[in-house]
C-alpha cells in the first residue's frame, strides 16, 4: 500500500476513470449477465442460452435469436450512451424496455475481453466485433444466424481490485443462475438454457405460463402449495402466486416482485404480503411471485443505478392493494378448507366505487353475510378479538402502535402498578406504549393499531393485570388475550361496509377463525336446508 503524498493531486487518466465507472455498473459477473439477458429479451428473443465458466468470472456468453444488429449498429452498440431505446428525456416516462441508458455493453466491453457476434437478417453475413478493455480490435464479417451472441471473457482482467473482490466460483455462479432464473420466471414463453463449466444447470422449454415455468424450476410440493392471485383495477394489474396458508415452510424457493416484468426488490410489497398472512404464518416464510403491470408513466425506473428498485406513483395505495388482494385469496383458501366455503368477500379495489358489498350489520353487533349454501353470522367482538389475539400473540411480530390523539391518564392501585411495571416492555411490544407520569399515575400513549379502546376499557385492563400468570411461557398469550379483549370492537359499535369486509378477511386469515380466544364461537353458519325445513318447504 502506498499512501498519498501531500500536495500531489493529479487527475486520473481518462481510460482509468472509464474502467472504474464501468466497474461500478457491472460490479460482478451476475450484474453483467443481467444486462446481457435483458438485452436479449429487449431484442424479442424466444430462445436464450447462457454459458458460464468459473461462475462467470472466466466466461460469460449469452446467445439469443432476437432481432440482431446490422454492421453499423453493432459498433454503435458498444459506444457509451448509445441506445436504440430512448431518444429524449420524455421517453423515460414511457420506457417499456429493460435498457434505456445505453451504457451496459460499453461498460462490459471496457472491463473484459469482449466479442459481439450478430446478424439482423439471415440472408446477409453477420458481424463480429472484437473489443479488448474498451478498445475495438477488429470488425469482421462472420457467419451467425439471426440474433446475437455476446462473449465476455476474464471479466475485470484490467481492473485488478475488482477482480480480487469477486467471491468463489460457486458463489458467483449461483448469483448468475439466480439472475437468469429470475427472468425465466417472468418470461415463461421464452426457452432458457444455462450451462456452467460445460454442465447443464437448467434447460427450460417454452412454457404455457408462470405456474408451468415454476413447475420446471421448483419441486412439486412447493408448486402444488401455491394459490394464484389475479386482480385488476384501473391503475394496476397484478398476477402472481403465493404459498397457501399452512403451506409456507421455514425456507422459501422464491420471493420475487416484478413491475412491468422488471425484477425489483420491494420491501413495501413484501411487507404487504406478510401483512396479508397475518399471524397464521408464525415464523414460516412463504413463496411469492407477484408480477405487476402498470402504465410506465406511473413508475420511476430511473432511481437506482442497477434498476433494482422502482418507485410506484402511490406507495400507500400499492400497500393496501397488495395486502387486500393477497388476503382475499388466502382467506378464500382457508374458507374452502374449513367448511365455510363461499363467503362473498368483495374487494373495494375491484371497482373503485362503493356498490353493495354483501355484508349487513345487525343491531350494531353481528355481521351477516350471504354464502352460496346459506348465510353466516359473525359476532363482531369475538371476531375482532380473535384477529387481535393472533396478531398480538405471535411472538415474532412487533405490533404497530397507533398514537392516541389524547393520551389517557390512569391512576393505578398498588398491586396494579406493581403488575404494570413487570409487564411494561411486553406491553410496548404489543403496541401499548406507556409512561409513568408521577407516583402511580400512568399515561397510555399508544394502543395496538386498529383498536377500539377507551378509558373505561383501559381501567378494566389494568384491574385485570395483577391476575395474570407471571411465568414467561404463558405471559405473552395471556397478555395478548387481555389486550385483545379490551381493544376489540365492542357490540353496539356501528361498522362501515369496508370495516366489515376487512374484519371478515382478517378473521379468515386466522389460524382458528371459528372461536374467540375465550373459546366462544365467532361464526355461526345457517344452511339453506335449515331455512327450508323451518319454513316447511321440504
Ligand atoms: P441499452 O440496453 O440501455 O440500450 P446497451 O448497452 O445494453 O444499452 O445496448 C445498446 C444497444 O445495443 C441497444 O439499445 C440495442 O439497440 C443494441 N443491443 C444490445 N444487445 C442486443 C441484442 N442482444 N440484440 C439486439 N440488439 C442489441
Ligand atoms: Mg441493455
Amino acid at each position: 500500500m502506498t499512501r498519498a503524498e501531500p500536495g500531489r493531486i493529479r487527475s486520473l487518466p481518462e481510460d482509468v476513470v472509464r474502467r472504474i465507472a464501468a466497474g461500478e455498473v457491472v460490479a460482478r459477473p451476475a450484474a453483467a449477465l443481467k444486462e446481457l439477458v435483458e438485452n436479449a429479451l429487449d431484442a424479442g428473443a424466444t430462445e436464450v442460452r447462457v454459458d458460464l465458466k468459473n461462475g462467470g468470472k472466466n466466461l460469460l456468453r449469452v446467445s439469443d435469436n432476437g432481432c440482431g444488429m446490422g454492421r453499423e449498429d453493432s459498433q454503435l452498440a458498444i459506444a457509451r450512451h448509445a441506445t436504440s431505446k430512448l431518444t429524449s428525456i420524455e421517453d423515460l416516462r414511457r420506457v417499456t424496455s429493460y435498457g434505456f441508458r445505453g451504457e451496459a455493453l460499453a461498460s462490459i466491453a471496457a472491463v473484459s475481453r469482449f466479442v459481439l457476434e450478430t446478424n439482423d437478417e439471415e440472408s446477409r453475413p453477420g458481424t463480429r466485433v472484437e473489443v479488448d478493455g474498451g478498445e475495438i480490435r477488429s470488425v469482421r464479417e462472420t457467419v451467425h444466424p439471426r440474433g446475437t451472441t455476446v462473449t465476455c471473457r476474464t471479466l475485470f482482467f484490467n481492473l485488478a481490485p475488482r477482480r480480487a473482490f469477486l467471491k468463489s466460483d460457486s458463489y458467483e455462479g449461483k448469483l448468475c443462475v439466480e439472475t437468469v432464473r429470475c427472468y425465466a420466471l417472468v418470461f415463461p414463453g421464452v426457452g432458457f438454457e444455462v450451462t456452467n463449466d460445460d454442465r447443464v444447470v437448467f434447460r427450460l422449454p417454452p412454457a404455457a405460463g408462470i405456474r408451468e415455468r415454476m413447475a420446471d424450476l421448483f419441486d412439486k410440493s412447493a408448486v402444488e402449495g401455491l394459490v394464484e392471485v389475479r386482480v385488476e383495477n384501473p391503475l394496476v394489474r397484478l398476477q402472481g402466486f403465493l404459498s397457501a396458508p399452512g403451506q409456507a415452510r421455514p425456507y422459501y424457493d422464491v420471493q420475487q416482485v416484478y413491475f412491468n416484468r422488471r425484477p425489483v426488490q420491494s420491501r413495501l410489497v413484501a411487507r404487504a404480503v406478510l401483512d396479508a398472512y397475518g399471524p397464521s404464518l408464525d415464523s414460516n416464510r412463504p413463496n411469492f411471485l407477484l408480477s405487476f403491470h402498470t402504465d410506465p408513466s406511473r413508475l420511476d425506473v430511473n432511481i437506482h443505478p442497477t434498476k433494482h428498485e422502482v418507485r410506484f406513483a402511490d406507495e400507500r395505495f400499492l400497500f393496501d392493494f397488495v395486502s387486500e388482494a393477497c388476503r382475499k385469496v388466502l382467506g378464500t383458501v382457508l374458507r374452502r378448507e374449513s367448511g365455510v366455503d363461499d363467503l362473498p368477500v368483495q374487494s373495494s379495489f375491484d371497482t373503485g366505487s362503493a356498490g353493495p358489498t354483501g355484508f349487513w350489520q345487525l343491531h350494531n353487533s353481528y355481521i351477516l353475510a350471504q354464502v352460496a349454501s346459506g348465510y353466516v353470522i359473525i359476532d363482531q367482538h369475538a371476531a375482532h378479538e380473535r384477529v387481535m389475539f393472533e396478531e398480538l400473540a405471535a411472538a415474532s411480530r412487533q405490533v404497530a402502535p397507533q398514537g392516541l390523539l389524547f393520551p389517557i391518564t390512569i391512576e393505578l392501585g398498588a398491586d396494579e402498578f406493581e403488575a404494570y411495571q413487570s409487564f411494561v416492555a411486553e406491553l410496548a411490544a404489543m403496541g401499548v406504549e406507556t409512561k409513568v407520569f408521577s407516583g402511580r399515575t400512568v399515561v397510555v400513549e399508544t394502543v395496538p393499531s386498529g383498536s377500539y379502546i377507551g378509558k373505561a376499557d383501559l381501567r378494566e385492563f389494568f384491574a385485570e393485570l395483577p391476575g395474570l400468570a407471571r411465568d414467561s411461557a404463558r405471559l405473552r398469550p395471556e397478555l395478548a388475550r387481555l389486550v385483545a379483549c379490551k381493544a376489540a370492537v365492542k357490540a353496539g359499535q356501528m361498522l362501515s361496509p369496508l370495516e366489515m369486509e376487512s374484519l371478515c378477511n382478517r378473521l379468515f386469515a386466522c389460524r382458528e377463525p371459528y372461536f374467540c380466544p375465550h373459546g366462544r364461537p365467532a361464526i355461526i353458519k345457517i344452511a339453506t336446508e335449515e331455512l327450508e325445513r323451518r319454513f316447511g318447504r321440504t
